[in-house]
C-alpha cells in the first residue's frame, strides 16, 4: 500500500459518544407525512422531467459531463438517484442523520461488523436474535476474521451487558422484540451501558419498524433493519438498512458497498418506497390483529405458551408499552408435543402458508427449532426459549375471524 494511495487514506469511523447529533430539516413532520414525502420533492427535485413520484432510474453508469468531473452518482454499485430517496427516506422515518441500504437485512448486519471490528475486537449480543445474525456471530465471523461475539445469558439485566464490555468491544447488539421468542430488552437502559463504556448500541429494529419504534430516540446510535420483512410487507422484496451517523454510513459504504456491492437494485428500492408510504396503517393492522390471535391463542387449552409483547402476560409487557406504540405483527406459541404437535398444526393449516419470512400482508408460519435457529445448540435454544413445539406465526392483514378459524381447526387436530 502506497502513501500516494488516496483509496487507503480514508479514516475508520470512531465512536464518539459526545458528538452532537445534526437534526433533520423535516424532523417537524408527523411519521405519516414522512413516509410520503421524504427524500423527494416533486416541486424541485428533478433535472429532467418533472415527475410526482420519485422516479425510477434504471441505469448503472451515470456519464461524466467533462473528462475530470467526476458525476454522483459514478456507478451503481454504490448509489443510484432511486436508491438516494429510498435512503433519505428511512433515515427520516427512523429520525437517524443518514441511511445506508444493503442487498438484505443480513448483509447489512455484516457490512456493519466487518466495518467496524477489527480481528482481536468483540461485539455484545444475546441469544434472542435472528437466525442468520447468530450464525454470522457463533461462526463466520470468529472463525473467518477472529472477531469473537458474547452472548448476555440475561438481556433484562443491564449490568450483565455491562459484565461482557472490555476494552475490545467494538458494538453492543440488541434486537427487540426478538425473532422468534418476541423478548422485549430495554433499548436506554442498555444504551447507557455501552455509552457509560465508549461503546455504540446497535438496535435491529426488523419486528417493530420504525412505525411502531424508534430506537435512535431512546438512545441507540445505530438502527438495523430487514428491509424483507415487514418494511416492504409482502415478501416481494429482498432487502436491508443500517441507519445512523452519517460518517459511519460513508465509512460503511467506502468498506463494503462500494468495492464489494450489495445495494438493493433500483426497482426495488423504487417499490419499497411504494410500500413505505403505507407502513404506519399496515403496522397498526398487523397490531390490531395479532393482539385478537394472541388473546384466542392464550385462552387455547392446547396452547402451552404465546409469547407477545401486547398480552398482559408477557414478562415484559410494560416495558413494550413504554418503548413502542404498537406491538407489531409477529408472535410465537408452543404447540403441544414439541417438534410431532408444531408439525400436525403447520399441515392443517388451510389459510396459512408454512413459509420462510414474516411481516407478510398474508399470514405466514414457521417452525424455528428446525429452520432458522436449527445451528443453535440445544442449550442455546433452551435458553433463547426455542422449544421443539415453537411455531413462529406471523400474524398478516386478513379479517382476524378468519385467522382464528384457521387456527382453531389446526389445533383440533392436536
Ligand atoms: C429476517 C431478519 C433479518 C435479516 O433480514 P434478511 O433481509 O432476510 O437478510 C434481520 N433481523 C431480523 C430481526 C430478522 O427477522
Amino acid at each position: 500500500m502506497s502513501d500516494d494511495n488516496h483509496f487507503f487514506l480514508r479514516d475508520p469511523w470512531v465512536y464518539d459518544k459526545d458528538a452532537s447529533r445534526p437534526g433533520r430539516d423535516d424532523a417537524g413532520r408527523g411519521f405519516d407525512t414522512r413516509s410520503l414525502h421524504a427524500g423527494f420533492d416533486p416541486m424541485t427535485d428533478q433535472d429532467n422531467f418533472r415527475s410526482f413520484t420519485p422516479p425510477l432510474v434504471q441505469s448503472v453508469t451515470f456519464p461524466y459531463e467533462t473528462f475530470d468531473r467526476i458525476p454522483c452518482p459514478v456507478y451503481g454499485r454504490t448509489r443510484t438517484p432511486t436508491n438516494t430517496v429510498l435512503e433519505d427516506r428511512i433515515a427520516s422515518l427512523e429520525g437517524g442523520e443518514a441511511c445506508l441500504t444493503a442487498g438484505s437485512g443480513s448483509q447489512a448486519l455484516f457490512n456493519l461488523i466487518f466495518t467496524i471490528a477489527r480481528p482481536g475486537d468483540n461485539v455484545v449480543t444475546s441469544l434472542n436474535v435472528f437466525g442468520e445474525g447468530y450464525k454470522q456471530a457463533a461462526s463466520i465471523f470468529p472463525e473467518r476474521c477472529h472477531v469473537d461475539f458474547r452472548f448476555v445469558a440475561d438481556p433484562a439485566d443491564p449490568a450483565a451487558w455491562d459484565a461482557q464490555i472490555d476494552g475490545k468491544t467494538k458494538l453492543v447488539w440488541v434486537e427487540t422484540p426478538s425473532n422468534p421468542c418476541l423478548f422485549v430488552t430495554d433499548v436506554r437502559a442498555v444504551a447507557d451501558v455501552a455509552h457509560s463504556r465508549g461503546v455504540p448500541l446497535m438496535v435491529d429494529n426488523t419486528t417493530a419498524t420504525a412505525a411502531l419504534q424508534r430506537p435512535l430516540e431512546l438512545g441507540a446510535d445505530i438502527v438495523l433493519l430487514s428491509i424483507s420483512k415487514f418494511m416492504s410487507g409482502n415478501a416481494t422484496i429482498l432487502g436491508g438498512a443500517l441507519v445512523g451517523p452519517e460518517p459511519l454510513m460513508e465509512d460503511i459504504r467506502w468498506n463494503t458497498t462500494e468495492f464489494v456491492g450489495s445495494i438493493i437494485p433500483p426497482a426495488e428500492a423504487w417499490n419499497t418506497l411504494q410500500y413505505l408510504e403505507t407502513l404506519s396503517m399496515r403496522m397498526q393492522r398487523h397490531s390490531a390483529n395479532a393482539l385478537t390471535v394472541a388473546r384466542y391463542l392464550d385462552d387455547h387449552p392446547k396452547v402451552e405458551r404465546v409469547n407477545y409483547s401486547g398480552l398482559d402476560g408477557h414478562p415484559q409487557h410494560a416495558l413494550a408499552c413504554r418503548q413502542m406504540s404498537g406491538h407489531s405483527g409477529l408472535l410465537s406459541f408452543v404447540a403441544p408435543g414439541g417438534k410431532v404437535g408444531a408439525a400436525t398444526v403447520m399441515n392443517h393449516f388451510k389459510l396459512v402458508v408454512h413459509a420462510v419470512t414474516f411481516g407478510t400482508s398474508r399470514s405466514i408460519c414457521m417452525h424455528p427449532p428446525t429452520i432458522t435457529h436449527e445451528h443453535m445448540t440445544p442449550d442455546e435454544r433452551r435458553a433463547a426459549g426455542i422449544d421443539d413445539g415453537l411455531i413462529r406465526f406471523s400474524v398478516g392483514l386478513e379479517n382476524a375471524e378468519d385467522i382464528i378459524a384457521d387456527l382453531d381447526q389446526a389445533l383440533a387436530r392436536v
